[in-house]
């Protein structure tokens, strides 16, 4: 499984010159349709390509051994499991690293460059929450993590019912009391439930929660639930759990995970429009969007999918500017060309631990320039502030 520090390693790497940094990217279609025979086949005439513009070109021979051996995994693929396939790899460096990821939003692709592509993965760290699916019927309940597209069973516990056979005989009082005590029993149960979850959101142990729980029994659970597990959960689906399988759960949980994430990200893009309005904390387009990066503003990043912009960055500050000029505005040393501004932007923003979003194109987005950002504060607001109080 990749982690964060794996991510933050690939983002401090950079090529020196003649060097290449390979990011290759593999989506498998859903199992059981023929799409991901396509998406291997797309893949491998993906690396061909590439392989023969590089010996076309000239190229020294170590950037195509990668490209070689990258060839024979993608041709290994058969769908990978339903998992993601990225693989990072720059041989003069003697870099090599391959990671299973959850299936995503990413296409599958192939980047030569000097720097490693990682726009899809940082946006899946910065919004793949550590989510807990708990699971109730009125005797049974389990809790499954699911991290990173991992799942696995952190509790099982039951509670049967206890048989009150012959006492219902006699009707009157006693059938009451043994309903009263039914209940009781069965509260008591999603009371243990909910104490496990209370510890588990109390040790930041989960991000999110996801019930999985018989509609009629959901008021009974959700009453018994503390305030914090009450504020993180996203959502129910309904079912008889104890026959479902935990593949299907798992694809429950996360269509109602990711259906509230976007709900979250339609709701930061707002905020940093309205904000952008304001002049308060939101910029949009890409110039306004590097001078806040510059001056530490941003908290989260925000652009389409597919964006991409030409840009420059000095050799010698590392200022990143819009216009594509010869010579650094800031310190006056030349620029190198970057072919897309992202090369830069995402490992600035993965090491700076930014947020960043990535949302389907749209008008909204389209009107700003494909990108904007959530800021913290806004700089030049404070000093102006700081210089009306003096
Ligand atoms: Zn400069």
């Amino acid at each position: 499984m990749m982690t964060r520090e794996d991510l933050r390693q690939l983002a401090d790497f950079e090529c020196r010159a003649n060097e290449f940094a390979i990011s290759f990217y593999f989506q498998p279609g859903a199992p059981k349709d023929k799409s991901h025979r396509e998406e291997g086949i797309q893949a491998k005439e993906l690396v061909r390509k590439t392989i023969q513009e590089l010996r076309a070109s000239g190229r020294s021979s170590k950037p195509i051994q990668d490209l070689e051996r990258i060839l024979r995994i993608a041709e290994g693929l058969h769908g990978n499991e339903g998992f993601g396939k990225v693989v990072f790899s720059c041989s003069d460096r003697n870099v090599w690293r391959e990671f299973n990821v959850p299936p995503s939003s990413f296409s599958t692709r192939l980047f030569v460059n000097r720097r490693f592509h990682l726009k899809p993965l940082a946006a899946l760290f910065s919004e793949y929450p550590k989510l807990w699916v708990a699971l109730a019927d009125r005797q049974n309940a389990r809790v499954l993590e699911v991290e990173f597209g991992k799942t696995r069973q952190l509790i099982s516990f039951s509670n049967p019912m206890p048989r009150h056979g012959r006492s219902d005989g006699f009707g009157g009082y006693d059938a009451g009391h043994a309903q009263r005590h039914k209940k009781d029993e069965v509260r008591r149960h999603y009371r243990e439930l909910a104490e496990f979850l209370k510890n588990g959101v109390s040790r930041r142990q989960f991000d999110a929660i996801v019930f999985g729980c018989n509609d009629v029994n959901w008021p009974d659970l959700q009453s018994q639930l503390h305030p914090d597990v009450a504020k993180g959960t996203l959502g129910h689906f309904s079912g008889e759990i104890a026959a479902m399988a935990d593949e299907r759960i798992v694809t429950e949980a996360l269509r109602i995970a990711q259906e509230s994430l976007r709900k979250h990200h339609y709701a930061l893009l707002g905020e940093t429009l309205d904000g952008a309005r304001a002049n308060g904390r939101g910029v949009t387009g890409l110039r306004r969007v590097l001078r806040a990066l510059e001056l530490g503003e941003i908290d989260t990043l925000l652009m389409s999918q597919d964006y991409s912009a030409r840009a420059v960055e000095c050799t010698n500050c590392r200022h990143l500017d819009s216009h594509v000029v010869a010579y650094c505005p800031v310190c006056g040393h030349a620029t190198r060309e970057l072919e897309d501004v992202c090369e830069m932007l995402v490992p600035i923003a993965v090491r700076n631990n930014l947020g960043l979003v990535l949302l389907p194109r749209d008008e909204t987005l389209d009107k700003v320039g494909n990108i904007a950002a959530l800021l913290r504060f806004r700089a030049d607001r404070n000093t102006n502030h700081l210089l009306a109080a003096s």
